[in-house]
């Protein structure tokens, strides 16, 4: 982040707007409507200025900039049409450690007027650093649809009752399950549909019946995350990782789908190590089902797909054993997305009817598979975790009769911006790796639908 986001109350101060013209005026009603005193200098004003004016919102100083001029302001805002005027205000606020901001220079900006939707109590500011106000301004649009005036007026509801709910509900754990489910149920549909009422009556009746409960069941999330971008999620996976109080992530989680969980959640990286891999496992399983135990909502979030080569099936086993309930939630696995992202069809009618997935993890220098069902004709093999393991996959490959020229391809991490791919044939493949050094994790996909990557590749 370049800019650090924050709600300023500037209601008991004065701020100043320096420049009389009509970006001077929506800056200071931008300011009025954040209920502080604005004074405003300048020789003259426009007519929306003084609209500002006459409204007693404003008061206007008649006269021109000067540096003798005192600064008891909370913030500065210069919108001259003179650049020497704007700076010479940022150099004399900045002296007198006062915030400014130069309207449209963003060099001269110590802070910046993000664009507003305005659900008073709730605002969502979208800043683009400067970079792109019109886009800025179109997200707000978006969010404009997404968040009707009535959030408002559902977020004041919650304000009026939040202390009688403290009163009740002694613990934090309680009183954000309390709202959460307040807040996606019908309580809250009513207040925004207009009900508001009977949303109010409801609510009352809510926190009657409420009770603290000292142990409440945790539950555990198994989450696919996808292969890296983060728009292949499911809307269930955002849902879930929106609500858990702790995740347990992996190394394959990509930055951007881990930063979709939730902020308050504390996150534990337990990223496998291949040599200590099954201690390690062991150690998952348990932390698991100890954090449930304590009522948490536990997040297990695996790159992929959790039951494609995901230990899922050995998380859950621990859980189910300790009945602790569990819910799991399919993502994209790495072969559908390398797949897709790379141009190659995992199937194809005029080439492969068939598609195995295996993994290419050596184990004491060897490659356990079963090799005669993966040199079949008209089959796609793919090939997770196989890059350490090329060679002896060629070779074996070769050895039980698949054609040294098959077409193959090496897609190293698939669907993010630094997706590579590389296509060869199954003799070529560890002379290519040898040559491109590709990094973890790629994907090994072997067959004749790899030729369609040259007309069909398009990310
Ligand atoms: N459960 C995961 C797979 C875990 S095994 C899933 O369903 O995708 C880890 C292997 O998956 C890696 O060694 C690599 O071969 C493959 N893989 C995972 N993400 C990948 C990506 N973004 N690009 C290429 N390969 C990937």
């Amino acid at each position: 982040m370049d800019y650090l986001p924050i709600f300023v109350d500037v209601r008991k101060s004065t701020c100043l707007v320096v420049g009389g013209g009509d970006i001077a005026a929506r800056k200071a009603n931008l300011l009025c409507q954040a209920q502080t005193n604005v004074t405003v200098i300048s020789p003259v004003v426009s007519d929306a200025m003084t609209v500002l004016i006459d409204g007693g919102s404003v008061n206007w100083l008649q006269a021109t900039f000067s540096t003798d001029i005192e600064m008891p302001y909370r913030l500065v805002i210069a919108a001259t049409d003179d650049e020497t005027v704007n700076e010479q205000v940022y150099h004399y606020a900045k002296a007198h450690k006062i915030l400014v901001n130069v309207a449209d220079k963003p060099q001269l900006c110590d802070f910046i007027l993000p664009s507003i939707l305005d659900r008073s109590p709730i605002v969502v500011a979208v800043s683009s650093g400067g970079e792109s106000p019109i886009l800025a301004r179109q997200l707000r649009t978006r969010l404009e649809t997404l968040i009707p005036p009535s959030y408002g007026r559902l977020a004041k509801m919650v304000g009026r009752y939040r202390n009688a709910v403290k009163e009740k509900l002694p613990t934090l754990k309680m009183r954000r399950r309390f709202w959460e489910s307040v807040l996606q149920g019908p309580i809250a549909d009513h207040v925004l549909a207009g009900r508001e009422q009977l949303g109010e009556q409801a609510l009352q009746t809510a926190i009657k019946d409420s009770r603290d409960e000292v142990v409440t069941s945790g539950e555990v999330y198994l989450v696919g995350g996808g292969p890296g971008d983060p728009e292949l999620l499911t809307f269930k996976a955002l849902r879930l990782m929106q609500q858990a109080d702790i995740v347990f992530y992996d190394r394959l989680v990509s930055k951007q789908v881990l930063a979709l969980v939730r902020k308050e959640a504390d996150q534990v990286y337990v990223g496998k190590q291949r040599a200590w891999h099954s201690v390690r496992q062991e150690e998952i399983n348990q932390l698991l089902v100890a954090e449930a135990k304590l009522g948490k909502r536990v997040l297990r979030l695996k790159g992929g797909d959790p039951f494609i080569f995901g230990r899922g099936g050995e998380e859950i086993a621990s859980l189910a054993a300790e009945h602790i309930p569990f819910q799991v939630v399919p993502g994209v696995t790495a072969a559908s997305g390398c797949a897709s992202y790379a141009g190659i069809p995992l199937t194809h009618r005029d080439y492969s009817q068939s598609c195995i997935f295996v993994t290419g993890q050596i184990k004491e220098g060897e490659l356990d598979l079963n090799w005669a069902a993966l040199v079949q004709p008209r089959q796609t093999v793919v090939v997770y975790m196989g890059l350490r393991g090329l060679k002896i996959l060629s070779q074996k490959l070769q050895q039980h009769g698949l054609d040294a020229d098959t077409p193959a391809a090496l897609i190293q991490q698939g669907t993010t911006e630094h997706q590579k791919v590389w296509v060869s044939t199954i003799a070529d493949l560890p002379s290519l790796a040898q040559k491109e050094q590709p990094v973890a994790p790629t994907m090994v996909i072997i067959g004749e639908v790899v030729k369609l990557h040259k007309s069909l590749a398009w990310f």
